[in-house]
């Protein structure tokens, strides 16, 4: 707060109103009619301040801040209107753009909008025809075997179209309606996993908001055990945002599954913050390594050292590792190489729907049939 002030009374010509607003949330007004680029000055500078090393009795530590703001008349004209845009603008720097400053736009009224369409539509939605389910292959890196499927949701709305689950989950957890979301998609794919073989696994993703409630994961215990699937073939994917959004919560969640028999996989590793911590603390039988470091292994040195030093925490841990969006057949000989243990992408397959896997099995016996008597021959 101190820093953030001394930056807001050393700026000029427009006058910078500070305040606290609770927690780690602090208000600025900037009177005297600021343009985007005195705007985009006042936030660079805060943020470059904050973010210089803190000396604590003993120790450095840093920090960071994302700022987001909305100008009066342009955004909104009453005060109300305008604080929900500038935080809006926030939600949308943490989001996207961490540790930096944005300023509200048409962009993100328009964006506004549309999520207010979905969380509309997605109320009235009726889950058991409107969603569907596809199923994506994990694939055992070595022998090239399909180990389980990743069950993926997909929503046909009659008015939007398909929508991406990266924009329909984040609405049904803003408006309360994710767990009986999880609920429902849950026991449908549980149902399709007890017609593969006994060797192949479901993962099923659960959100911050299945783990993190009063009640815990408390409904999902007799939807599994009436389902026939033995826990043991089921992973849950659970990410580490989700873990850090309540610790302790998520903590009795995972052991309550745990001692169920059933697997849990942490999600979308690395792009989360206090990964180690997490790790140490919960029992993970598998780690999912973000596809954003793959994309770049062949290309960029550095997300081939992550990688590398992510296989070899999971070697040490003896957790299983899995990458996910591997694409292309050269992505996947540097992965073996670094030692992976999982392989999820389009390489091997797009998510695909439930009555196609019996033929992608099939196809995959005789493919590996044809490979082993070729080596023999
Ligand atoms: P996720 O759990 O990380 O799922 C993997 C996403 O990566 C999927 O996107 C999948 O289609 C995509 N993907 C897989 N292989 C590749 C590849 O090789 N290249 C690229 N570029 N992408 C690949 P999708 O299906 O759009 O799902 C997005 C996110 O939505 C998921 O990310 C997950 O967080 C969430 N989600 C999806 N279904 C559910 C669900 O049933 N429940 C919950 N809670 N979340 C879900
Ligand atoms: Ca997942
Ligand atoms: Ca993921």
């Amino acid at each position: 707060g101190r820093r953030i002030r001394e930056v807001c009374e050393g700026f000029g010509p427009q006058r910078v109103e500070f305040a606290r607003l609770g927690g780690d949330e602090f208000g600025l007004v900037v009177c005297g009619d600021p343009d985007d680029a005195d705007l985009m000055r006042l936030g660079e500078r805060i943020a470059s301040h904050v973010k210089l090393p803190y000396q604590l009795d003993t120790a450095h530590t840093g920090l960071s801040c994302s700022i987001g703001f909305a100008s009066f008349p342009d955004s909104a004209t009453t005060s109300e209107a305008l604080y929900e845009c500038a935080d809006y603008s926030l939600y949308h720097a943490k989001r996207h753009l961490r540790g930096r400053t944005v300023i509200f736009s048409s962009e993100l009224e328009a964006e506004i909008r549309s999520r207010g369409v979905i969380e509309n539509l997605l109320r009235t939605a009726n889950f058991s025809t409107e969603m569907e389910l596809v199923f994506q292959p994990i694939v055992d890196a070595m022998s090239e075997h399909t180990a389980g499927f990743e069950v993926l949701a997909r929503w046909h709305s009659s008015r939007l179209g398909l929508v991406s689950p990266a924009d329909f989950i984040p609405a049904a957890e803003r408006i309360g309606l994710i767990r009986p979301l999880t609920q429902a998609l849950l026991v449908r794919a549980l149902a399709t996993a007890r017609t593969w073989p006994d060797h192949i696994r479901l993962s099923f993703n659960l959100s911050a908001h299945d783990i993190c409630a009063a009640e815990g994961i408390l409904p999902l215990i007799p939807i599994i055990e009436k389902s026939g699937l033995p826990p043991h073939r089921i992973d849950f994917e659970i990410t580490e945002t989700a873990v850090t959004f309540d610790f302790m919560r998520a903590q009795q969640s995972i052991a309550t599954l745990k001692a169920m028999g059933c697997g849990i996989s942490l999600d979308d590793f690395g792009t989360g913050y206090s990964s180690l911590s997490h790790v140490h603390r919960l029992p993970l039988d598998k780690i999912k390594i973000d596809r954003s470091f793959v994309a770049e292994i062949n290309e960029n040195p550095v997300s081939h050292k992550i990688i590398k030093s992510l296989t070899g925490l999971c070697d040490d841990m003896e957790i299983a590792c899995v990458v996910e969006g591997v694409e292309t057949r050269a992505q996947l000989d540097s992965l073996r190489r670094l030692g992976c243990d999982f392989i999820q992408g389009y390489y091997f397959a797009r998510p695909m729907p439930g009555d196609a896997i019996g033929d992608y099995l099939a196809r995959e016996g005789q493919r590996l049939e044809q490979a082993g008597a070729r080596v023999v021959a």
